[in-house]
């Protein structure tokens, strides 16, 4: 009866415990004849808050998307040598971009949480440095846009992004990142009917939130705000 009186005494706080926030820590311990459960909580004015706030930044202000939210997915390719330049162009992988499209992206990833699915990232704001890195190597304005005049991804409006379930399972969308080719158009409608929907369901989301797509690459997003907004080489740290 003891044994049974306490499993019921753990399923019960268990289940307390369950509705607590992440922040506070469960401490357990079982003894021989009796059983108590030790819930060590620290108190939540203690607590620093998980996110920063927006308001009152100005909008052409550069921020780190993950310190406002970590409902979104990451694989910062330029950060890596898996991507068309074969070059590691980032000393780390991070997705700064400016406070308006900071603000864009979270509404956009709301509704696209309501679907089952979150924005995964390949790329965000892209200092104007790294552009020139970027030419050196590829010095092609067919895929690669001159670092002079500068892309809308060095004044902080652009992103390059898919979706994945919020299992974390990628979407088809019928090429991999930078993939230069006909295959990768919008107005490519050869295509399977699930890759044409999971694309459908990328763009009018963005459109709908402020951004509009280019013909070529299924992935590019800008947002419509952002074409008049100065070219920046503002360069984030690396811990
Ligand atoms: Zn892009």
């Amino acid at each position: 009866m003891k044994t049974f009186c306490g499993s019921i005494v753990i399923l019960l706080l268990l289940l307390a415990c369950k509705e607590r926030p992440q922040s506070e820590t469960l401490k357990q311990s079982v003894l021989s004849d009796s059983t108590t459960v030790e819930i060590i909580a620290p108190t939540d004015s203690k607590t620093k808050p998980k996110f920063k706030s927006l308001s009152g930044l100005a909008d052409s202000t550069f921020v780190r998307l993950a310190d406002f939210s970590d409902d979104f997915a990451y694989d910062m390719r330029y950060a890596t040598k898996n991507n068309f330049l074969k070059e590691k162009v980032y000393d780390c992988a991070e997705c700064y971009t400016r406070v308006k499209t900071v603000k864009a992206l979270l509404k956009a990833n709301k509704a696209f949480m309501k679907l089952g699915y979150r924005i995964k990232f390949f790329d965000c704001y892209r200092p104007n440095s790294v552009q020139y890195k970027m030419w050196a190597i590829v010095p092609n304005p067919q895929y690669v846009a001159n670092p002079k005049k500068g892309s809308i991804h060095n004044k902080g409006g652009a992103v390059d992004i898919t979706l994945e379930t919020l299992e974390g399972k990628e979407l088809d969308m019928g090429t991999d990142f930078d993939f230069f080719g006909k295959r990768a158009y919008h107005d490519n409608l050869d295509l399977p009917e699930s890759i044409l929907e999971n694309r459908k369901v990328l763009k009018e989301t963005m459109e709908e939130y402020g951004f509009w797509s280019i013909r070529t690459e299924w992935w590019h997003y800008n947002l419509s705000t952002a074409s008049n907004d100065k070219v920046a080489n503002f360069k984030w740290e690396c811990e």
